[in-house]
């Protein structure tokens, strides 16, 4: 299969053009792959069983781990699943934007989006393209990140494209994604939510509007996963993974730096944030500096990690050093992403 890369210009014309194209795609129940403010996604009817069963295939992703539906308007959720005041409270502050919440599904909703599950998983996109896509299809779109399963997300065109090259037929290019982790996913609990995975809205964000806000214990020990793995199917699986070795130490900024001065070696790389790129000096060739944001940065940070984790593949590494960072507030997606990455060893010194 050819795969065709179609970008989105800003010229009202043609960019019209694309979306209706990829819409056709969607309706005769292909998949496309669509630029979002978290990170690319790989979308396909959620009404159509055999899309989702293409999307799962084209990942290499196992069929119960359940995939997020994405609708235009908040409103559009009565459509798919049973909704709540609880869901309008975190609509109207949240949507469009990137939160997702997991409700009782509708009959419409094959059980090949939901890996078998009778909740559904609902987000309503704040990017233009994804949202003008699902207008222009008229479809709900099922839409996990446009990676091959295991792999760091995809954050540009690109990255998609090293992913999915002849096993799907087109790519939108948007450039790149402004917030470069996927969506924070909650479930609705009896006095507030519990978080499923982190993301750009924070525990503080939500408590703010949903009252009690819990977090799974998978999201800081991937060890948890597989007892949770009823409530959160996605934590189970070895995720956001580059080829190289992520080696994750836990220590404070100096230790860290003096550490990886020690471990220069031809083929590896190392994670600093940009205030401590003046320390290490004399770097020999064969060994890559990554700028990985300012210290203090969450959001920074959290939108260069898979970026980093990919460009360290392209450069062919086989290690990678990258320092802990903190797991409260903001900081918890990172922590979330990177611990993954690095399967859940970390290496205190
Ligand atoms: P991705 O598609 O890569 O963005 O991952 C989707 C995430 O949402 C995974 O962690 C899934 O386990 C989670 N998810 C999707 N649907 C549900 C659901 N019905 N219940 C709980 N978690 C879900
Ligand atoms: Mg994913």
């Amino acid at each position: 299969m050819k795969t065709e890369v179609l970008k989105i210009t800003g010229e009202k014309e043609h960019d019209r053009k694309v979306i209706a194209k990829a819409a056709e795609i969607i309706r005769n129940g292909g998949i496309v792959a669509i630029p979002t403010e978290t990170v690319y996604g790989l979308a396909g009817s959620a009404l159509l069983p055999g899309s989702a069963e293409k999307i799962y295939k084209a990942k290499g992703r196992p069929s119960d781990n359940p995939l997020i539906v994405h609708i235009s308007e908040p409103r559009e959720a009565e459509d798919i699943a049973y909704t709540s005041d609880m869901f309008y409270r975190l609509a109207e502050r949240f949507m469009p934007g990137p939160l997702t919440v997991v409700l009782p599904k509708k009959d419409c909703i094959p059980g090949s989006v939901t890996g078998g599950l009778d909740s559904v998983a609902v987000r309503c996109p704040e990017n233009p393209i994804a949202r003008a896509l699902i207008k222009a299809s008229g479809h709900p779109l099922a839409a996990p990140s446009a990676n091959k399963s295991g792999m760091p997300s995809p954050t540009t065109a690109s990255h998609v494209y090293h992913d999915m090259n002849g096993i799907i037929e087109m790519i939108i290019d948007g450039g790149e994604c402004s917030i470069g982790v996927e969506s924070t996913v909650v479930k609705p609990t009896e006095d507030g939510v519990m978080i499923l995975r982190p993301g750009r809205i924070s525990e503080r964000m939500l408590r703010k509007v949903a009252g009690r806000v819990e977090v799974a214990a998978s999201v800081k020990d991937p060890s948890n996963a597989e007892k949770e793995k009823v409530e959160s199917p996605g934590m189970k699986y070895r995720h956001y993974s580059p080829e190289a070795e992520v080696i994750l130490i836990d220590a404070p900024a100096r230790k860290y730096i003096s550490y990886v001065r020690k471990h220069m070696e031809n083929g590896s790389g190392a994670l600093v944030t940009t205030e401590h790129l003046k320390d290490l000096t004399g770097v020999p060739e064969g060994f890559t500096v990554f700028d990985a944001g300012k210290t203090r940065s969450a959001f920074e940070r959290s939108k260069r990690i898979f970026s980093i984790l990919r460009r360290a593949d392209e450069l062919g590494l086989k290690t990678v050093y990258a320092q802990l960072p903190p797991s409260d507030g903001a900081f918890l997606a990172l922590y979330n992403r990177i611990v993954r990455a690095a399967g859940g060893r970390i290496l205190k010194i």
